[in-house]
């Protein structure tokens, strides 16, 4: 069984995200996406929409869980019995700092991390840019799913 956590904040899950998560679908027997709690930090979306986004967007793919995690995703990862990490990869920034995050979790446990390079449809599309289209009143209903929306 091969299977994969997809970590991250997903505040709000994007269409960058599902980009990666379907052609990660051809790898993984399952995927799971994880969403992490850090108490410092603050979020735009609660954790329970954040998770029902998650949730409703991936609703019918049987391959997909959504779940929360606290403290390290590699002991996530050996909780869950993953021996993947994905991560999406946009721009050379992205890389230089899954760079580092990929090596140290290497070290620290027997996990791989996989990254996929982002479809180009997508490449400009960050949750972060999406937070502040929203503060600002802009448009954002191009970049995240109908269940952000709703
Ligand atoms: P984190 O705070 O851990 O970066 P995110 O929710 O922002 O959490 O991102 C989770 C993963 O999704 C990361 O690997 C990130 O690079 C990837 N990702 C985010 N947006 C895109 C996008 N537009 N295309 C490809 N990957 C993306």
């Amino acid at each position: 069984m091969k299977r994969a956590v997809f970590p991250g904040s997903f505040d709000p899950i994007t269409l960058g995200h599902i980009d990666i998560i379907n052609r990660a679908l051809l790898l993984f027997d399952e995927i799971i996406i994880a969403i992490g709690v850090n108490a410092d930090k603050k979020y735009m979306f609660s954790l329970e929409d954040r998770k029902k986004h998650l949730a409703e967007t991936f609703a019918s793919e049987a391959k997909i869980k959504v779940a929360t995690y606290t403290g390290l995703t590699v002991d996530y990862c050996k909780k869950e019995n993953a021996d993947f990490i994905l991560r999406g990869l946009r721009n050379t920034n992205d890389f230089t700092y899954e760079q580092s995050i990929a090596q140290t979790n290497a070290s620290l446990a027997n996990i791989e991390s996989v990254f996929l390079i982002c479809s180009p449809n997508v490449s400009n599309i960050s949750s972060s840019i999406v937070r502040d289209v929203i503060r600002n009143g802009g448009d954002f209903r191009k970049m995240v799913p109908r269940s952000v929306l709703l």
